[in-house]
């Protein structure tokens, strides 16, 4: 429009439309891009579960760190796919992350969790370590050397109490250590550094927690005991003496309080269900392939055990769409601090987390129901019992019942909707 002449409305009306048009060519033009990297990320993470497919058997066998797996994901960068593309990453969706646990999942269930617990330590330090030059440092390196993060939060005989602390940061000027008994630290040996919890101080409350990196170099392990479990053997979750040192920018600049209800909550339990699912998703493919060679086998009647296989396929259904929901709405809140800290979403979350178990777990005896004794087997091609033994693990990774007690006055809070789309 030319300088000092009056719009007519019949302009005005042409000059918003094709303002809107651009608008929607560049959101097409950017979800086209979003999705080319979707697309690219999903390529490249098949690529792994091949490798982390083959090896599966052995890492249960053995109770060995699934090195083929993360070596895959490392060569195919993997591990720096949530770090913004600015400090060398690729700018992945928590979406995209969570597909990929599921993907990983349903071909190796310890190197999916390896995968989520890794991404939820990336997740705590993209998001609350941006003000921090050291973190920034970390992040570019974890691009540059696809380092791979282990989690402490579990200490001395608290269990899955992780917003208390028992040991302190000890403060020497800007020179900080820690020994923390640290009875579960899944691939502590096989891991390039450990994201911990900690008391804040030797003064400071059980519950005033910071979030702390080390890397290899600042610290020693001495095992305390060792990991030989039902399932979930190649996440080698050993308890050690974990005595580190570092400096004092080495804690996130944001206290735990915060982190643990914006991001590490809600992100390992997203991922956690994500690989949880992909478990269970394993379990309906095999409960589908022995219902059709039964049905096959009986010239063309189903088994009566096909009613198992329907019930695996709805609860897997329903897990599906529960942790695509979660999804939704972490995503939608991502920006508003306020909302991801509102009892509300607090709630959904912890509960996802419970539900999201349950179902997994669900879905997997329905399964191997289905199968019957050829499920059960450990020596047939329809055996379900790897998938049963590592999915078990999902209720007491955090004790369901200790989610349960923790957001039972919550639940006395809420009220009920009254619409079903509130
Ligand atoms: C595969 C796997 C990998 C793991 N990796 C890691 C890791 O890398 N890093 C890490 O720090 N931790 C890790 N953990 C540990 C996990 O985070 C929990 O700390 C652990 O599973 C809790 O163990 P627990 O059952 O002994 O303890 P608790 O939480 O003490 O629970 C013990 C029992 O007490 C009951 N209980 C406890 N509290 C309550 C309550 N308030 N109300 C009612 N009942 C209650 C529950 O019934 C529960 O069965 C891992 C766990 C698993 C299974």
């Amino acid at each position: 429009m030319n300088a000092g002449k009056i719009m007519t409305l019949h302009e005005a009306d042409e000059d918003r439309r094709v303002a809107r048009s651009a608008m929607r060519g560049i959101l097409i033009a950017a979800s086209n891009l979003h999705a080319a990297d979707s697309a690219d990320l999903m390529t490249r993470a098949e690529k792994v579960a091949v490798v982390a497919a083959t090896h599966a058997a052995a890492v249960d066998a053995e109770s060995r760190f699934p090195k083929e797996a993360i070596d895959a994901a490392r060569a195919e960068r993997l591990l720096s796919a949530a770090v913004p593309p600015e400090l060398g990453g690729d700018g992945a969706s928590t979406s995209d992350i969570v597909d990929v646990c599921y993907m990983l999942g349903r071909n190796c269930a310890s190197t999916a969790m390896i995968y989520a617990m890794h991404q939820t330590k990336v997740a705590c330090l993209v998001r609350h370590g941006r003000s921090s030059a050291w973190h920034q440092r970390l992040l570019r390196r974890l691009c540059a050397e696809q380092l791979l993060l282990a989690s402490s939060t579990t200490e001395g005989r608290a269990g899955g109490d992780v917003r208390n602390s028992s040991a302190p940061i000890e403060w020497r000027d800007s020179r900080i250590t820690l020994e923390r008994q640290a009875t579960v630290i899944s691939y502590a040996e096989a891991a390039d550094g450990i994201v911990t919890t900690a008391r804040r101080s030797p003064e400071a409350a059980s519950s005033d927690q910071v979030l702390v990196a080390f890397l290899k170099d600042d610290y020693a392990l001495k095992r305390l005991n060792g990991w030989d479990a039902f399932g979930m053997r190649g996440t080698c979750s050993e308890g050690f003496t974990l005595s580190a040192a570092g400096s004092a920018e080495q804690i996130l600049p944001v206290s735990y309080d915060k982190i643990h209800a914006q991001t590490m909550m809600p992100f390992a339990h997203l991922a956690w269900s994500g690989a949880w699912a992909g478990i269970a998703a394993a379990a309906v493919d095999r409960a589908r392939a022995f219902v059709r060679k039964a049905t096959h086998g009986g010239g063309g009647t189903l088994p009566p055990a096909a009613q198992h296989l329907t019930r695996a396929n709805a609860s897997l259904r329903t897990l599906r769409s529960l942790i695509t929901a979660a999804l939704q709405r972490f995503e939608a809140a991502t920006s508003d601090p306020a909302a991801l800290e509102s009892i509300d979403f607090q709630t959904g979350m912890n509960m996802l987390k419970v539900n999201a178990s349950e179902l997994a777990v669900a879905t997997v005896m329905s399964a191997m129901q289905a199968c019957g004794l050829a499920g059960y087997r450990n020596d047939s091609e329809f055996s379900v019992g790897r998938h049963l033994r590592d999915i078990l693990s999902s209720p007491v990774m955090i004790s369901n019942d200790r989610i349960l007690a923790n957001i039972g006055a919550a639940s006395l809070l809420s009220s009920t909707p009254a619409s079903l789309r509130d």
